[in-house]
């Protein structure tokens, strides 16, 4: 069986914002779980560039109306491929191949008579690019949505019979309970359709930046309205109207899109293909608005979260996670540090990562490395049970679009693993010559986490690789199908080590929102600001919220092409070494600091520098005749706090 998946086409009228992001990272989710599945899989994105909004936009900027597109395009293009989204084609609406395909459409609804001419008199909103009745229009002549002036447009029209196909969309909502998805937002289309359908108009002589009309027609001065032309992209991708060559992919199994444009797709779009007698999409998957600490998004608050900001202050694949754990799939969500860092810190670091320290940990000190799985069976059956029952459960979630639920429920395999840790203490075990049972509990803990990062692949795809290469195996439908559906262990293996996947955020990495500041008197402000000069004193918290901890370096390399920087693996006492770079070389060199002491400050938030990662600060003394360590007095152990 085939899958098709979709993200609707973008607006070429501004840069990605964060929605943008999360509709592409849930739809490139169910990608790949498909594909891990084994199903032969489509995924389609790409951008929606005609209309009279782009050719307005196109001519402030001074810009050729192809040209604009081209650009703004290739933003959402080279921002996807730098987020590894996995699309098998990115349809762009100008491509020669769509638009062919549109004018067939076009032709074939003509020729069923479900298109035919007449004359449109309405309120036109430009910016909207959709007309309204007079009765929708704010004080008689403001847009009922964005508010901007409308124009009283009498025109020349070609319509579609929308109001035909009433009858069927409402019998076709009534025989597939989950067309719409969640259930909940199915009532709003349902009682759209009920209260009457009126035809479409679905071309457009005001403007000229659109597909054209079929020759057929010889009717020149019309162009497509642009939601026939968009909504087309989803079959025009598969080679409708030219070659066909992907057509097996259809019917789409979920169109993701923003709840704004659910209408479009669960009554126009259906309409559209029943004229032109094709199979409807399985699903039309709507999920909700992303706000920013609570409040809307707007350019003007400048409170727009930008996807790419975020990636890159915390990682793509960490926000990924962020979206689809935080929100329930329809609901709106939001976005705020405080909420994306709690989860870094006590999902992926503390329940994930240190999972996988503590097997490198356990592994490497008990069995050199080599985790066998023989004795799992023997010992531990009921974690096996607990495990199997949680991974049968997955895969509704996913069908369901649930992710927050799919990740909650995943989650509880840590728990699980973490907890068998807990309850065997493999290293009571190992003190008392109970080497077998030990073993099979740092085993079936591996296996645990094998089978984990399989299903937490279509969201956190490298991140799982790193876990899969270090635990040597690889993630793929193979796999999938041996440990997920056959339930298999891992035999035999090595376990590699790797550096800590999730640092822990301590600070927000990125500028907060502007908020608006409660305002306080000027008297006040000058009070608090006397103060502070006066009394340059700090509590004893304050001093005692830096974590300093005694390190002992054991690798020490210089930085090619810096001058300053050294990079130091330092101990301090934790499952893992840190690593630090630091500002010395120009008074230290690497064997100076091998196997020595020095104070680092531990609860620094990591930052990059020149590319590495740097997760923590040496405390060092300068003056004019140079910098020198701070060290201990005598030597001291690995993380020995400093207070
Ligand atoms: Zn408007």
């Amino acid at each position: 069986m085939s899958k098709y998946i979709t993200t609707p086409i973008y607006y070429v009228n501004g840069e990605a914002h964060i929605g943008h992001a999360y509709t592409t990272f849930i739809a490139d989710t169910v990608a790949r779980y498909d594909r891990l599945k084994g199903e032969e899989t489509f995924f389609l994105t790409g951008t929606d560039e005609h209309g009279q909004k782009i050719e307005e936009s196109a001519e402030k900027a001074g810009k050729p109306t192809q040209e604009f597109a081209d650009e703004i395009s290739a933003t959402f293009k080279n921002l996807w491929d730098e987020f590894g989204i996995s699309y098998d084609k990115f349809i762009r609406t100008t491509d020669e191949e769509h638009k062919k395909g549109v004018q067939k459409a076009f032709e074939v609804m003509f020729a069923k008579v479900d298109i035919y001419k007449d004359f449109y008199e309405g309120h036109y909103c430009v910016s909207c690019e959709t007309f309204f009745p007079e009765t929708q229009l704010v004080d008689g002549e403001f847009c009922p949505d964005c508010g901007r002036s409308t124009n009283v447009v009498k025109e020349e029209s070609y319509f579609f019979k929308l109001s035909k196909y009433e009858d069927k969309l409402l019998e076709h909502y009534a025989k597939n309970p989950d067309f719409i998805m969640p259930r909940s937002r199915a009532n709003e289309v349902v009682n759209f359709v009920k209260s009457g359908l009126r035809d479409l108009s679905v071309t457009r002589t005001s403007f000229s930046w659109g597909v054209k009309m079929p020759e057929s027609l010889h009717d020149d001065k019309h162009v497509m309205y642009v939601w026939l032309d968009a909504l087309l992209n989803y079959i025009t991708a598969l080679g409708y109207g030219s070659d066909e060559k992907l057509m097996k992919y259809w019917p789409a199994d979920v169109h993701f899109v923003g709840k704004d444009i659910l209408r479009f797709h669960a009554i126009y779009w259906p309409a559209f293909l029943m004229s032109l007698d094709l199979e409807l999409p399985k699903h039309i998957g709507a999920h909700g608005w992303w706000t920013r600490d609570g409040e809307k998004m707007s350019k003007s608050k400048g409170n727009v979260v930008s996807p790419k900001e975020v990636a890159d202050a915390y990682g793509v694949e960490n926000l990924r996670y962020f979206m689809l754990r935080e929100v329930p799939f329809g609901q709106d969500g939001d976005f705020s540090q405080r909420a994306f860092i709690d989860r870094i810190n006590s999902e992926l670091s503390n329940d994930l990562g240190n999972l996988l320290n503590r097997i490198i940990g356990m592994s490497g000190k008990y069995s050199d490395f080599v985790i066998d799985s023989k004795d799992v069976a023997q010992y531990h059956t009921k974690e096996i049970e607990k495990m199997d029952a949680i991974l049968d459960s997955l895969d509704t979630f996913m069908q369901n679009l649930q992710t927050h639920r799919y990740l909650e429920e995943l989650w509880k395999l840590f728990a699980i693993g973490n907890g068998v840790i807990q309850e065997y203490e493999p290293w009571v075990k190992m003190k008392n010559n109970q080497k077998d049972e030990a073993l099979a509990t740092v085993a079936v803990v591996a296996n645990i986490l094998a089978k984990a990062a399989i299903m937490l692949h279509p969201v956190m795809p490298n991140t799982t690789n790193i876990i899969a290469d270090a635990l040597s195996f690889e993630i793929t439908n193979t796999s999938y199908k041996e440990l997920i559906v056959d339930k298999k262990l891992l035999k035999l293996f090595n376990i590699k080590k790797v550096p800590p996947l999730f640092p822990r955020v301590e600070e927000p990495l990125m500028q907060e929102a502007p908020k608006a500041e409660p305002k306080a008197s000027k008297e006040e402000k000058k009070e608090v600001q006397a103060t502070k000069t006066e009394d340059n004193l700090i509590e004893i918290g304050q001093f005692f919220e830096t974590s300093l901890k005694i390190g002992i370096v054991i690798e020490a390399e210089e930085v090619p092409k810096s001058k300053k920087l050294l990079k130091l693996q330092i101990d301090l006492g934790e499952e893992s070494p840190r690593q630090v770079v630091a500002g010395i070389k120009e008074f230290y060199t690497p064997d100076d600091l091998l196997n020595t002491q020095v104070c680092v400050v531990a609860n620094l938030k990591p930052a990059k520098l020149m590319g590495m990662m740097s997760e923590g600060m040496l405390l060092a003394a300068k003056d004019e005749d140079g910098l020198c360590l701070i060290r201990p007095e005598k030597p001291k152990k690995a993380g020995t706090p400093i207070g």
